[in-house]
């Protein structure tokens, strides 16, 4: 007879899901109650308004799809882009290309701008082609690579659309919680996230916020949203604040459970102090790798501190060292997508799983293992230059 699924205990070093908080565990194992309930309802509107605080916005449309991150995705393609639409899709990683898949299966047509991986989206380029395509809509891009490590400058990207009359849609998937976005400062259209990266909450939502020019375009569409599930017209009536909560799917209410407490984390710790956060525990990362010879392939200016892109060394098997760290220190890191799969190693340094004792086991484990793979390097110096940062 099958017996209860315990999960081994890992660290969760990878590009997502991150550690989850205990608190947020033990959050979600509370009593499933009605999604119409007055109390749910409740909860949702502090869910809602947290998550204004998490997106630095006041947009009224922000809230959480009933899914993953690719949900989010999907809901701010599927409602923005009609057939015929051009779409102007940054690409620089993999989540680029999912883009313009998206932009295709609506019927729409993404002109590609590409960057190298590992680069920060390239501005002129972007601008050359809104130049080109002055009946352009929408520019879509990510601000935090996760195949890569690296980080756009969303402000300036925002901007420059504008400039040239067109909507943002913004992938901060991994991004949220982790490193600045300010969905108002910067006018920021429609934006999505996830739950499983620097909110460190489980996987399964995705937030999202709207901007009053992007519902306006929503609201005047000549055609039909194709996804019946993700159309805000209709969910709009489900989460909206009006009282007039109609039913239109069952929300996941033990999952938004854990979501609300990962919020009231994140407010206790202040927005800032969590960016400040992740840029130390990255700082120290960084120390102790690059005292072990390693290096991190994106540029210093463009790099997320919530995800590290380190190249594998030469003669060195990335799969047998991955698979050593899980079995041997419980560590998971990720592996390299794409072209850069078996050239790099995706270190993540996200929510709660970037703290101190997280970098040093990732260094201890990581030197070791490649010590025994005939790498030479001195632990010590690297545990050393690692603590240097940690105790400044
Ligand atoms: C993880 C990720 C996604 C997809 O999120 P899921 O929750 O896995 O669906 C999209 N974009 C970026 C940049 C990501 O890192």
């Amino acid at each position: 007879m099958t017996t209860s699924f315990h999960p081994p205990e890992r660290t969760l070093m990878g590009p997502g899901p991150s550690d989850v908080n205990p608190r947020i565990l033990e959050a979600m194992s509370r009593p499933t109650i009605g999604h119409l309930d007055p109390a749910f309802v409740g909860m949702m509107e502090e869910v809602k308004s947290m998550l204004q605080y998490a997106f630095q916005t006041s947009n009224a449309l922000t809230m959480p799809v009933s899914a993953p991150g690719s949900a989010g995705m999907e809901t701010c393609f599927t409602n923005l882009v009609e057939p015929g639409d051009k779409v102007i899709v940054c690409q620089n990683g993999v989540f680029g290309g999912r883009m313009k898949e998206n932009v295709e299966r609506c019927g729409g047509i993404a002109v590609m701008v590409e960057t190298e991986w590992g680069r920060a989206v390239d501005i002129d380029a972007v601008e050359d082609a809104l130049k080109a395509n002055a009946d352009a809509k929408i520019v879509a891009f990510v601000h935090a690579e996760t195949s890569t490590g690296a980080q756009s400058d969303a402000k300036t990207l925002v901007e420059l659309a504008h400039k040239h009359d067109c909507l943002t849609i913004v992938d901060a998937v991994t991004s949220l919680g982790g490193t600045p976005i300010l969905v108002d400062e910067w006018g920021i259209d429609a934006i999505y996230s996830g739950t499983q990266k620097c909110l460190s909450c489980v996987p399964g939502l995705s937030p999202v916020s709207f901007g009053d020019r992007a519902i306006e375009v929503i609201q005047n569409r000549k055609t039909k949203v194709q996804s019946w599930f993700l159309d805000l017209n209709l969910v709009m009536g489900y989460w909206g604040s009006d009282g007039q909560r109609t039913y239109h799917h069952t929300a996941p209410v033990n999952t938004l459970y854990a979501l609300h407490e990962s919020l009231v984390l994140l407010q206790q710790e202040g927005l800032e102090n969590a960016w400040q956060r992740h840029q130390h525990n990255h700082l120290a990362l960084k120390a102790g790798l690059e005292s072990m010879g390693l290096s991190l392939i994106v540029p210093e200016d463009e790099r997320l501190p919530q995800l590290n892109a380190v190249s594998i060394p030469e003669g060195i098997d990335d799969a047998a060292v991955r698979l050593r760290l899980l079995n041997d220190y419980n560590l998971e890191i990720g592996a390299g997508l794409g072209p850069l799969g078996g050239k790099i190693w995706r270190i993540g340094l996200m929510g709660y799983a970037s703290n101190s004792k997280n970098v040093m086991l990732c260094i201890t484990a990581l030197g070791s293992v490649l010590r025994d793979m005939g790498y030479e390097a001195s632990l010590d110096d690297a545990l050393d230059a690692a603590y240097r940062v940690l105790s400044r």
